[in-house]
């Protein structure tokens, strides 16, 4: 028997028919338009999935994984051919871009008969340039991603690619996501968008403005980790510490609430921004039983014109209180930290600037992305740019030393009691996990102590391993 779901979409959706010659019309879905969609049409289906850029993007997926499977469809196994491909895509360099092409071709060269569904960053900015590749019978935006269901119709192939966005000021859903990457560790999506509109980036064109979901519905979600027996969450976003926009709580709420959910043995906080990063916050770490010891803010400069130049809002004085203020009250802590190279209007004094003040900086780790000239952007009208081979020398640069605090950091912890969540392993290899403070350690295999918080005292270093040595193992009790 047919069943019929019916929706109706809140939102004015701009549609275009593309053919690989790229002839486009488009026209305009009204916002009391009526899908009508006959779910018989997923009964014994299969689908793939394939997903690039960030674990927003990730738990993303895993969302709309999760709705496939609701409506009927199940994941094609290994060497299957799939009756959907879903690739969703990241826009956030040239590069990424790019691989999303190669991804998408893979897929339809994998999948010839397959129904292909394109969304992401990537389909959001520029969904002509997706719509023209052959094979892609469906491209959809930021506000039509978490609701592919609702779009797919037949399943029959399309002589062109039909494409469904919203314009970027009209992105407002939130879809609460979760995804896990080996059952141990798990990715909760609290907030999508940013409103912050730096110089350099794309984000807030391909997600829209900042919106997140309610402390209630994420506390909900980080039950249901529990009940799949997940031990450690990660909380993801676009801009996590601007939490709140659209349900007028705040962000330590949100905290003080999900520290409250028995059977999670860890949090992590993923990238904040640092003037988002009250001493509250760092307070509330320090004191909290489940929030771990590990922070990750994106300083991007480490020259005070530069930072003004990317319409960042902090200085450098501002980071180094952060960061101080962190190692003041848990010496600890693992401190990581995105730098950008080669902007435009990033000197050799300014970088020289940038490095000294970064040397000077206790962190731990360094994750160095080189600046990519992206269309639409305000920095493109500074005028001073950085050529590739410098740019190449200053990541280069940055790099080394992010391994040199690594080693640094890693070795300060030789000798300490710390709990580490061991992660999936084939058989017979290495086992590798993280502590709360985010070593990374290695054990011998022994199926036993996967996912299960062991309390360890931390070894040497392995340089092979790129990992310390996890000794006299001990399994903690109801871990
Ligand atoms: S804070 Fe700046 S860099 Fe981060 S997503 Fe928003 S606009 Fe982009």
């Amino acid at each position: 028997m047919a069943v019929f779901l019916y929706f109706c979409t809140p939102v004015l959706i701009i549609i275009f028919r593309c053919s690989a010659d790229s002839f486009i019309t488009a026209r305009f879905r009204s916002d009391t338009f009526n899908f009508m969609i006959d779910q018989s049409v997923f009964q014994n289906k299969t689908a793939v999935y394939f997903t690039l850029g960030c674990k927003l993007n990730f738990a993303e997926t895993s969302a709309i994984g999760r709705q496939l499977l609701h409506a009927g469809v199940t994941r094609a196994r290994k060497g299957q051919k799939a009756d959907i491909c879903v690739i969703n895509t990241c826009s956030v360099t040239e590069l990424a871009d790019k691989k999303g092409r190669q991804a998408i071709r893979k897929v339809i060269q994998e999948n010839p008969a397959a129904f292909v569904v394109v969304t992401g960053c990537y389909a959001q900015l520029k969904p002509e340039e997706i719509a023209s590749i052959k094979g892609v019978d469906l491209v959809l935006g930021a506000e039509q991603k978490l609701d592919v269901v609702k779009y797919l119709d037949d399943l029959h192939k399309k002589d062109k690619s039909e494409v469904v966005t919203s314009k970027t000021h009209r992105i407002r859903s939130f879809v609460p996501s979760v995804s896990a990457d080996d059952r141990t560790r798990y990715f909760l999506k609290v907030q999508d968008g940013c409103d912050y509109f730096c110089s350099f980036c794309t984000i807030p064109f391909a997600r829209g403005r900042s919106r997140n979901g309610s402390i209630a519905d994420l506390v909900l979600q980080a039950q249901q980790v529990v009940e799949e027996g997940g031990k450690e969450i990660v909380l993801t976003g676009v801009n996590i510490g601007d939490f709140g926009h659209t349900t007028k709580e705040n962000f330590i709420d949100l905290l003080k609430a999900l520290d409250e959910v028995d059977g999670v043995e860890r949090y992590r906080i993923s990238s904040i921004e640092p003037n988002l990063l009250t001493d509250e916050i760092i307070d509330f770490v320090a004191s909290s039983r489940r929030f771990a010891p590990h922070f990750h803010m994106p300083l991007q400069a480490g020259s005070d014109t530069v930072l003004r130049l990317m319409k960042r809002k902090y200085d450098t004085a501002l980071f180094r209180h952060k960061v101080e203020k962190i190692k003041k009250i848990l010496p600890h802590a693992f401190i990581g930290v995105d730098v950008i190279v080669g902007v435009r209007g990033e000197t050799d004094d300014y970088f020289s600037e940038s490095e000294a003040f970064i040397r000077s900086l206790d962190f731990s780790q360094l994750h160095v992305f080189t600046y990519s000239e992206r269309p639409g952007t305000q920095a493109l009208q500074i005028d001073y740019a950085v050529d590739p081979k410098t740019k190449h020398a200053r990541s280069k640069t940055l790099l080394d030393l992010s391994d040199e605090k690594l080693h640094q950091f890693y070795e300060s912890q030789k000798g300490t009691r710390r709990k580490v969540l061991f992660e999936h392993t084939k058989r017979g290899q290495r086992m590798h996990g993280f502590t709360e403070n985010y070593v990374k350690l290695y054990a011998d295999y022994d199926p036993s102590f996967v996912n299960r918080i062991l309390d360890v005292e931390v070894g040497e270093y392995d340089g092979g391993e790129m990992a310390m040595k996890a000794t006299t193992m001990k399994v903690q009790i109801n871990g």
